[in-house]
């Protein structure tokens, strides 16, 4: 039995407000919220702001739909949608029939689950439940967000969830990865590289390939992950001799992030590839690693 209360979200119905979400005094509470799979996600990301519920505050500002965020663990400034996801119900196409999988059972890992690794294409997922913390802190594991909240809090106060939700669409604007009519940087299908994660081995290799010490991240959890570190593709690709702003006909690199690839206008998809395959191949030459793509092909 479900211990949590629940709030089904549905955008074209009124929906109630869960009881004390207009202030952080009403102590931590875990709320369920069940959203339907073809519901915008950054709009239901508002809905759980507006509520004061944290756990998707810093996936603010990612398009897309509810039912697309299971499928590759979306994530960005320091939370993914895993840690938030308790249920997700889906219809197996192999067995017909409907089920309801456990967070364990979707086989979460950093842009991974078993929806486009073990089992694609088998599940269509009809609903998501993200269990979240009504009254709860928002997370500042991200160091620039973190850093960009104190300067604008000299008292240290704790900002409320809208404020870092809108601190993340502000990051994200600036950096082209917000949907924004006219803005050519955003003409992209978001990051186009996963950021490798690599063995203490393969580390050794990278910063010998480098006079400038590579950053590296956590790798998450996962048992796979134990002695790995994350590197950002953004710098590999950087370091590999191509900066913001590149240009391969139409195809390019945005101005503002180097992980977007754009299409400036009129760009084929064999085009965009061919752009993705020249960076991919020039890391690979340098660091042997081989950057690995974050979109998926539809059509190859
Ligand atoms: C500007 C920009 C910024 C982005 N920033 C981020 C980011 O910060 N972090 C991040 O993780 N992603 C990011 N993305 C990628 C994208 O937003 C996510 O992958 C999102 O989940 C896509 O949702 P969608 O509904 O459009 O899915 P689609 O792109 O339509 O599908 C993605 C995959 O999921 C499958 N799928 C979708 N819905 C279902 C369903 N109901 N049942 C079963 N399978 C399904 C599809 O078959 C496909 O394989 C960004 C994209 C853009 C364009």
């Amino acid at each position: 039995m479900n211990p949590w209360p629940t709030v089904r979200t549905s955008f074209s119905e009124a929906c109630e407000a869960p009881v004390g979400s207009d202030g952080v005094d009403a102590g931590e509470k875990g709320l369920t919220y069940q959203a339907a799979a073809g519901e915008d996600w950054d709009a239901f990301v508002e809905r759980t702001v507006q509520d004061n519920c944290a756990g998707v505050e810093c996936l603010a500002g990612i398009p897309g739909s509810v039912g697309g965020t299971p499928v590759q663990n979306v994530g960005a400034y320091g939370q993914e949608v895993a840690s938030a996801i308790e249920r997700v119900r889906a219809f197996d196409v192999e067995d017909r029939a409907f089920v309801e999988l456990s967070a364990s059972e979707c086989g979460f890992a950093y842009r991974r689950s078993r929806f486009n690794s073990t089992d694609p294409g088998r599940f269509i997922v009809t609903r998501v439940d993200y269990r979240l913390t009504l009254g709860g802190a928002p997370t500042l594991k991200y160091a620039d967000l973190h850093r960009a909240i104190l300067e604008g809090r000299p008292d240290g106060a704790r900002p409320s969830l809208a404020e870092v939700a809108a601190l993340v669409r502000q990051v994200r604007q600036s950096k082209g990865m917000l949907l924004v009519e006219g803005d050519t940087d955003c003409r992209s299908a978001g990051s186009f590289f996963k950021n490798p994660v690599v063995t203490e081995e393969q580390l050794l290799r990278i910063a010998e390939g480098s006079e400038k010490e590579p950053p590296r991240f956590p790798a998450g959890a996962g048992a796979e992950n134990i002695g790995r570190v994350k590197v950002p593709a953004a710098w590999l690709i950087e370091q590999s001799g191509f900066a913001k702003g590149y240009s391969l006909g139409a195809a390019g690199i945005s101005s503002r992030h180097t992980l977007a690839l754009i299409n400036r206008g009129g760009a084929s998809a064999a085009e965009m590839l061919k752009l993705a395959g020249r960076i991919a191949d020039a890391v690979e030459s340098r660091f042997g690693i081989r950057l690995e793509m974050e979109p998926v092909l539809v059509g190859f």
